[in-house]
């Protein structure tokens, strides 16, 4: 395998950008590779500047449902684009992928385009304090919601302390309205409330964590915050920017049956563009300019191009009868041989995370406990055979519609060999 024109290009990139990247989990440090500069795509491949190509199972970190340059959301951006990049202000389009979503989201009464999951979520949680006019939000280690300076937050020492910054540069008042739980332990979550229940304006969660490495919801886990929310007054807040449309058209709150007061979408929405969205009960988005105080706009949201990928997007996921089931059979197939190996697995329809650890993964700590050298030394083995899997233990695998079975076999047999 030649990469010397990414190990080139890396070198030009490391004079421009922060590490050569624009986002940090690209530049491959926690694996101890430097990054693929990538090309083209097409189906479930990726193909880089030397002209390798991979099987692709990390799908744009979730949008690319279908895999890539899949016709009908291509040729969709490139209508949209003859007619103009950006206008700043309503057009058509707009109407029509807030209808989609709403139809398969039925949660979500008003819904707001944003630009990014990150402005989504936090964007959400404002609305929740403006309607609450509480200012406390619960969140979970090991959960990620953007990297807004209230959410960039690790757990404190004390189990009942506020959180501290998880990075220089956030002040340490920007995370003392931020509360660290346990995923899927309702105790401390319990006593959070207990504590100060009148405080908290919602709970934000990813309903199935993908960022510490998948880790599902435990049954029951998602219908008790929705019952101590309630009882408290405060609102539950389903980061879906991953799930939402991926467990389920309806997202993770149709595959579990628990319905948040808001959502966070984002990814597949947009097609592979840069397009999110947040919303919820009318009551609360009827809180948000213009109509109500809270305040929150973008130039860019609702870009028309974006919004163009994002029907042919939806309009493709309900035109595909077969979509989440084929997901699933094909998603099972790896786990299967996977867990065949000796390796434990966290899948939930078509994310999936092997773990390098003896032990089950049901929080972040149990996450933290896996082998990260030795999912160091298989993302290798993988790369070298052309198989590309996410640069961190932490992160997961997803598969697309585009995957052939005969892709999947050859991706088993890869790690098959790995791990003899
Ligand atoms: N929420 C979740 C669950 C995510 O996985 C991510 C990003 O991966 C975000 C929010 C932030 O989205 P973005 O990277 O589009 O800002």
């Amino acid at each position: 395998m030649k990469t010397n024109i990414s190990d080139a290009l890396y070198q030009q990139a490391l004079t421009l950008m922060p590490g050569g990247v624009n986002s940090p989990v690209r530049a491959c440090r926690n694996v101890g590779k430097t990054p693929l500069f990538i090309e083209r795509a097409y189906g479930d491949k990726l193909v880089d500047a030397d002209g390798n190509e991979y099987i692709d199972y990390v799908c744009s970190w979730g949008p690319n449902i279908f895999g890539h340059c899949r016709k009908e959301i291509t040729e969709s951006v490139i209508r949209a684009v003859q007619n103009g990049l950006t206008f700043g202000a309503c057009h058509k389009g707009e109407i029509e992928l807030a209808e989609l979503i709403k139809k398969n989201v039925p949660s979500i009464e008003l819904i707001r385009l944003v630009n990014s999951g990150t402005e989504a979520v936090m964007s959400a949680i404002r609305a929740a304090r403006g309607y609450t006019g509480r200012d406390k939000i619960i969140k979970f280690e090991g959960c990620y919601h953007g990297h807004s300076d209230g959410l960039l937050a690790k757990a404190g020492s004390g189990v009942l302390t506020n959180s501290l910054p998880d990075s220089e540069g956030v002040p340490k008042g920007c995370t003392d309205n931020t509360l660290s739980a346990t995923y899927n332990d309702e105790n401390s979550v319990k006593e959070l409330f207990e504590r100060m229940g009148e405080e908290i304006a919602c709970v934000v969660i990813e309903p199935c964590a993908a960022n510490m490495g998948v880790v599902p919801p435990k049954e029951g886990f998602l219908k008790f915050l929705r019952q101590i929310t309630s009882e408290y007054g405060a609102l539950l807040l389903f980061d879906e920017v991953i799930t939402g449309f991926r467990l389920s058209a309806g997202g993770a709150q149709q595959y579990y049956g628990v319905k948040p007061d808001l959502t966070a979408l984002g990814k597949i929405i947009g097609g592979g563009m840069p397009l999110a969205a947040y919303g919820g009960k009318r009551e609360i988005m009827e809180c948000i300019a213009p109509l109500g105080n809270v305040y929150q706009a973008g130039t860019l949201s609702g870009n028309p191009v974006a919004v163009a990928a994002g029907i042919a997007m939806l309009r493709l996921i309900e035109a595909t009868p077969d979509l989440y089931s084929e997901l699933d059979r094909k998603s099972a197939l790896l786990e299967k041989s996977l867990f065949q190996k000796g390796i434990y697995v966290n899948r939930v329809g078509s994310v999936l995370t092997p773990f390098f650890t003896d032990g089950t993964v049901t929080d972040f700590k149990t996450a933290k406990s896996a082998d990260v050298k030795q999912y160091a030394k298989y993302y290798s083995h993988l790369i070298e055979n052309g198989i590309l899997v996410a640069p961190s233990q932490f992160e997961a695998m997803f598969v697309s519609y585009a995957h052939s079975d005969e892709d999947i076999y050859n991706t088993i047999k890869i790690i098959e060999n790995f791990l003899e």
